[in-house]
């Protein structure tokens, strides 16, 4: 229990002082600050030491692609796109709760298969970040990954072969420092390759299901306006029209869908 508060200190003065950080450089709102705050300090004080650092990998590696984008004035948004790179409380939650569930099982059970959960949803997370932000460079416009038909730059469902290259890198990153992380806490004896095998191939897995969801059940509607496409409910101070999809299937529903489906499908390989 002393331990626990402890950890939960240094956790609440880290993740504090790095989202203090993000917000100032406007990578945060001020909800997403706090919920950062709040997750990362539990992450800290219920994990193992590398927990955090994964988790760093995901926001640090996705703040560093959008400054780069940024940098080289890559970073023309679509106009399809329901939020900017700013990750308010919301996007957070989703894209990291399943994955943080999947650690606290690990915290009250100790066993390695929800350890191995948390890690491949964050690299199925990861994952599809770096699809979306770097397949957006793509110069040929995406295709649907259901019908390869193309598609709109930004729009969901749609895959690329640049992003997709993208996912593989960012799972890998994911799985391998986990795989070093663990050899590091054992003295440097090499763990067994499915714990590296399957985050890496979950994570990727993440990436197609959340493409796959979004061509499906993700929600899309047209401006009455402009007659754009749009993931945006209201558009030119206008209710825009439901074109496909349902109403409850937004962005941030599609990226929690994902992320407990890539916590299943971990449990599911790791107990086969
Ligand atoms: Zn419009």
């Amino acid at each position: 229990m002393v331990i626990f508060l402890y950890q939960l200190l240094i956790g609440l003065l880290l993740s504090g002082s790095i989202a203090f950080l993000a917000y100032l450089l406007n990578l945060l709102t001020l909800s997403g600050m706090i919920a950062s705050i709040l997750l990362g300090s539990l992450v800290i004080a219920m994990g193992p030491w590398y927990a955090i650092i994964l988790i760093g990998l995901l926001f640090g590696t996705s703040a560093i692609i959008s400054f780069l984008k940024q940098a080289f004035h890559k970073n023309e948004q679509s106009q399809i796109i329901e939020k900017g790179s700013q990750r308010d409380q919301q996007q957070v939650l989703a894209n990291t709760l399943p994955a943080f569930f999947a650690l606290l099982f690990y915290a009250v059970t100790k066993d390695i298969i929800f350890l191995i959960a948390f890690v491949s949803s964050l690299a199925g997370a990861t994952a599809d970040t770096w699809a979306s932000e770097v397949g957006m460079l793509s110069a040929k416009p995406p295709r649907s990954i259901l019908t390869l038909k193309p598609l709109l730059n930004g729009q969901s469902g749609a895959i690329s072969l640049l992003g997709t290259a993208a996912s593989i890198i960012g799972s890998f990153l994911v799985a391998a420092s986990f795989f070093l992380f663990l050899s590091m806490s054992h003295g440097f004896q090499l763990p067994p390759w499915e714990f590296l095998l399957i985050p890496f191939l979950v994570g990727i897995s993440g990436s197609v299901i959340d493409s796959f969801l979004g061509a499906t059940i993700q929600a899309l509607y047209r401006c009455v306006v402009c007659k754009q496409l749009t993931e945006k409910e209201v558009h030119h101070q206008q209710a825009t029209n439901l074109v496909k999809g349902y109403q409850w299937a937004n962005n941030d529903m599609i990226n929690f869908l994902t992320g407990l489906l890539t916590v299943f499908l971990s449990l599911f390989l790791t107990i086969l």
